[in-house]
């Protein structure tokens, strides 16, 4: 499949990889917006939230709660950070395969663009 993201979590395309398991991989963004600017995936495919379904339940908590693990081990847990998922046009998705941003080390604004 053509994606960016499966390249990224099957390593056919570098990056800054910050956590990984059998599930979920993490990697710096590329363009960070932030000081801390990570990007937590599911290594299977799911092309948006719309497109997660009832058998990726416990997948969807298991990224939430390693996001959590991230922003510890980044020292960012404690002053606040904000988790984003972009989904289809309007929301601003550019890469049609699942992630949640994690943004930290800074202040952020209220309400985003
Ligand atoms: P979206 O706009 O879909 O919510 O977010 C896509 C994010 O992926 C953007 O923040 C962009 O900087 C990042 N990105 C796009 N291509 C790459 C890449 O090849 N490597 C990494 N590390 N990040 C990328
Ligand atoms: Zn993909």
């Amino acid at each position: 499949m053509d994606c960016i993201f499966c390249k990224i979590a099957n390593k056919e395309i570098p990056s800054a990889i910050v956590y990984e398991d059998e599930d979920v991989i993490a990697f710096n963004d590329l363009n960070p917006e932030a000081p801390v600017h990570i990007l937590v995936i599911p290594k299977k495919h799911i092309a948006s939230l719309n497109d997660a379904s009832e058998e990726d339940q416990q997948l969807l908590g298991k990224i939430m709660l390693t996001i959590q693990k991230i922003a510890s081990e980044q020292g960012i847990a404690e002053d606040g950070y904000r988790v984003v998922t972009n989904c289809g046009e309007q929301g601003g998705q550019t890469v049609m395969h699942l992630h949640f941003h994690l943004l930290g080390g800074r202040e952020m604004l209220w309400p985003a663009g």
